[in-house]
């Protein structure tokens, strides 16, 4: 039997205005997983009313001090830890993903929030007390209000942790739209924010497409924030359509990061990392190591034992505890990726391994494209320059430090890149050059929910994690008082 859900709203099912619901098939066999409500712009409504009303209820939430959110933030995550091994399970399902992989998600989104719940105990702002006698300045910082938040589907726990938990330390109230492929987790996590304690109202989930929900939420005049991860152009449209009623809006976009590996790194090291940045989740990752820049004097012997590795991962089920690399989301993006593959060879590139689906072995019914790697390629292909978001990696050449980041620099995108070299002078002088918000030294996907996360350029605004991500979710108030110290009156209008 498919998993049913609702929309929840004030921490109960809700069902949708439109009575119909989406279905969502295994992207690795077809089986018939999960239907999750079709939602409609009246649903959007209603949950946005919701949110409203316990936001401006400040007393039982907004108001509460930060260490009663705190716990309340502690005992959900405890309560997502019990249950660990089923969203795991539902993870890997839903988005094709390897096992252990979703497993390692829901984990990292345990840090997230316990790291989220640390900070609620530490939003304050600062007092002014250098302004002139009889006088004094306070900053305070609220909480933004009611955020909209809206989903990917390659991680739909770790990209809602990236912004729920701080949101809710902050304060705010929220409503959700994960996305319409992945809804399982969502829904599963809110009821246990409910179990947890976590008041009716502050987590609202509301599915369906992102051209009628997600519109709908970006419009809403009782959203005050949208809070987006996805791909750059669905990103602009929710930036226009917020502009509307001025709401702030903080954007996770698509990349094409790089990474650089000079002759004098440790070449054992960086072929691991080279070969984990373009076939993690797939390829279907937002920092992908998707482009190989690597030095002239080592590329060949490089390149050859980067091939050999990549023909020896395991790609397979989802559920299969030996798979590396799962099925990509739907048949149409494996389609995508299949077209951007041919539009390297058809551009001239080398087709190294890979290049196209993958049947065997009981796969047959499943959307699996083996890692693929391309050399000889060009900063004028297509496939240097797109987000492919499948595990397709491009190797071009470079013959010094500058063309290096030339190269690295040379797309719209600039969310991380990679550089190895055991030069420490090198790789400080190449990293404040790359125009990214990450930079990995010597290492690759390294995180932490204290260190901030976000994207330069068409990467992204603002930054999640961290005291950065935190504040985000908070209006600044400035407060001038006055300690006796009066106003200058006016000439002549003393009565
Ligand atoms: P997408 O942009 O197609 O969809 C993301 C969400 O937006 C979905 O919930 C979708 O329903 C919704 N949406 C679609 N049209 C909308 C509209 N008109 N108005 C409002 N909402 C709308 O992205 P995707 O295919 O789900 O995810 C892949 C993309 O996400 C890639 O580009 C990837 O790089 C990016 N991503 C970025 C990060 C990051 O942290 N920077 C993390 C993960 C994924």
């Amino acid at each position: 039997m498919p998993r049913h859900y609702e929309h929840w709203i004030n921490n109960a099912d809700v069902k949708p205005s439109t009575g119909s619901y989406l279905k969502r098939f295994s992207p690795a066999h077809g089986e018939y997983l999960a239907e999750f409500p079709e939602g409609s712009v009246a649903d959007v409504d209603q949950a946005a009313t919701a949110a409203r009303a316990r936001f401006e209820d400040a007393e039982t939430w907004a108001k509460l001090p930060g260490s009663v959110r705190s716990k309340l933030l502690t005992d959900w995550a405890a309560l997502i830890e019990r249950d660990i091994d089923v969203l795991a399970v539902m993870e890997a399902e839903e988005v094709g993903k390897p096992i252990e992989s979703a497993r390692g998600e829901i984990s990292w989104s345990l840090e997230l929030i316990r790291y989220a719940a640390s900070q609620a105990w530490e939003l304050g702002g600062d007092a002014y007390n250098n302004v002139g006698a009889g006088k004094l300045a306070l900053m305070t910082r609220e909480p933004r209000g009611v955020v909209g938040m809206i989903l990917p589907w390659n991680y739909p726990m770790v990209t809602m942790m990236q912004k729920l938990p701080y949101a809710l330390a902050a304060g705010c109230t929220t409503v959700i739209k994960s996305s319409e492929l992945t809804s399982g987790t969502t829904f599963e996590v809110a009821r246990l924010a409910a179990e947890a304690g976590i008041p009716a109202g502050v987590i609202n989930v509301v599915t369906g497409l992102g051209s009628v929900v997600g519109d709908a939420m970006s419009r809403h005049p009782e959203i005050d924030m949208m809070s987006f991860t996805g791909s750059t152009a669905v990103g602009q449209v929710i930036s226009k359509a917020a502009a509307e009623t001025n709401k702030y809006v903080a954007l996770e976009l698509g990349g094409k990061s790089a990474n650089i590996v000079f002759a004098d790194a440790d070449i054992d090291a960086a072929l691991d990392g080279v070969l984990l940045g373009f076939t993690l989740n797939q390829g279907e990752e937002c920092v992908a190591g998707s482009r190989l820049l690597v030095e002239e004097s080592i590329a060949d012997e490089f390149v050859s034992r980067l091939v050999k590795r990549a023909n020896k991962v395991k790609v397979g089920l989802p559920l299969d505890a030996e798979t590396q690399v799962g099925a990509l989301i739907h048949e149409q993006h494996m389609n995508k990726v299949l077209e951007y593959i041919q539009a390297g060879i058809d551009a001239g590139a080398e087709l190294r391994c890979g290049g196209k689906r993958v049947t065997e072995n009981g796969l047959g019914s499943g959307f699996f494209v083996a890692p693929t790697i391309f050399s000889s390629v060009t900063p004028d292909m297509k496939i240097f320059q797109e987000e492919i978001f499948g595990p397709v990696l491009t190797v071009t050449t470079f013959r010094d430090q500058a063309e290096a980041i030339k190269l690295a620099n040379d797309t719209v995108y600039g969310l991380g890149n990679g550089v190895w070299t055991k030069d420490i002078d090198k790789a400080i002088l190449v990293s404040e050059k790359l125009r990214s918000g990450t930079v990995y030294v010597n290492t690759y996907f390294e995180t932490t929910p204290q260190v901030p996360f976000g994207g330069y350029k068409a990467s992204g605004i603002g930054r999640e994690n961290g005291r950065s991500g935190l504040l985000e979710f908070t209006e600044t108030k400035s407060t001038f008082i006055s300690l006796g110290e009066r106003v200058k009156a006016l000439p002549n209008t003393v009565d």
